[in-house]
């Protein structure tokens, strides 16, 4: 089944439900027994709110069909799924090798929190590939993956980082908010647990915080135990507003796609900028790698901009009126953000500032209008 098809089917249950095309919102603490019999024996398919529902059964299905995986873990947000993966992966004394493009705020979990628990954490260069077998030890449990990398959009190469992974026992874990199970098939390129921050495209629509881990076979026990033990949940109404946003992600990716192009690509010409980080641009030197694994590319992206004055850069980003100064990203709104880079192994070279875009699904000629006209107060502010 095509995951467009997917995307439309998988995870329903109306006929438990009168019919009704979207499994309803649950909201539930108590679940009631018919009997102590049926209590003592406790194989009822929902036992207490926080050990799942009806409504976060059909997100876990859908987001599972999607992936391709065995079983999927809904999470409050995208880095408490990010944590939950690390925790039911890694143990005191374990060795863990991070991608030095991670999301930012991994890294306080990385050196604060799994620190604290006797973990050690080697963060590596994202464009290492199989040179990763140098780096793992013999307590390295596991390696974690993001691509392209965040901010800087690095496209890595998993299947040579999961071999080298694999052959010294290590897990793969990945981030995989960018491409989504849309454009990048975690499980066929050797992941093992694929992570993904719902609050982005699955949810779509800026309102909800919720995130998801999908396993593969070896690692359903392990990380069902580990969800009973941390008492992970996400409200009835987040899985709903996330399986709603799932059942429109491919056609809004599909725009999200070509806007960001037309937007990369119209920015690439301009004498502001020094230069685009787009994996899908012919030119990115992740273009290659990125065209063999991806099957797509989302709306987000980088901008380094040529050195300019703070008052300049700040005439350019309040110049702006279609898009949002803010985090997050993935709704159907377009953003931009400065990107502040923290790296520990690569410097990252830019002797301007660095933006990232979000293309949303307004018209991309009236996003090209609002920037080329921030571009004029910028010029003006030189
Ligand atoms: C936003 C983001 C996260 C965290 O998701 P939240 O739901 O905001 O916690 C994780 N990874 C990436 C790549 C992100 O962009």
């Amino acid at each position: 089944m095509a995951k467009d098809t997917a995307a439309v089917h998988a995870g329903r249950m109306s006929a438990q439900h009168f019919g009704v095309v979207n499994t309803p919102v649950y909201r539930a603490s108590t679940v009631l027994y018919p009997d102590l019999a049926t209590l003592e024996a406790g194989n009822v398919p929902y036992k207490y709110g926080r050990l799942g529902t009806p409504t976060s059964q059909s997100f876990e299905e859908a987001v599972t069909e999607l992936e391709g995986g065995a079983r999927a873990f809904v999470c409050p947000s995208g880095l408490g799924a990010i944590s939950f993966a690390l925790l039911a992966t890694l143990g005191a004394g374990d060795h863990l090798l991070m991608t030095d493009s991670c999301y930012g705020p991994v890294r306080p979990l990385c050196d604060r929190v799994l620190r604290r628990f006797g973990i050690e954490t080697t963060y590596y260069d994202p464009l290492i590939g199989g040179d990763i077998a140098r780096l793992m030890r013999p307590n390295t449990r596991a390696v974690f993956c993001e691509s392209p990398g965040s901010l800087t959009f690095e496209v890595q190469d998993i299947p040579a980082i999961a071999a080298a992974a694999h052959a010294g026992g290590a897990a793969v874990l990945m981030d995989n908010t960018w491409a989504t199970p849309l454009f990048f098939n975690a499980f066929e390129h050797g992941v093992d647990i694929s992570i993904q921050a719902a609050t982005k495209y699955v949810g779509g629509h800026a309102d909800v915080m919720i995130g998801y881990v999908c396993v593969n076979q070896a690692n359903v026990k392990r990380f069902a135990d580990a969800q009973h033990d941390l008492g992970l949940y996400a409200s009835g109404d987040d899985c709903f507003l996330a399986l709603r946003g799932l059942r429109t992600m491919p056609v809004r990716l599909a725009r999200h796609r070509e806007t960001a192009l037309t937007l990369a690509r119209w920015l690439s010409q301009r004498p502001e900028v020094s230069r685009v980080l787009h994996p899908a641009l012919e030119g990115d030197p992740g273009h290659a790698i990125w065209k063999r694994d991806f099957r797509g590319s989302s709306g987000l992206f980088g901008v380094a901009l040529k050195p300019c004055s703070h008052s300049a850069f700040a005439a350019f980003m309040n110049g702006v009126k279609l898009f949002g100064l803010g985090y997050s990203w993935g709704g159907y709104e377009s953003l931009i953000v400065p990107a502040h880079i923290t790296r520990s192994v690569r410097k990252f070279d830019a002797d301007g500032p660095v933006v990232r875009i979000h293309a949303g699904l307004e018209d991309p000629n009236d996003l090209i209008a609002d920037l080329e006209q921030a571009f004029a107060a910028m010029g003006a502010a030189q």
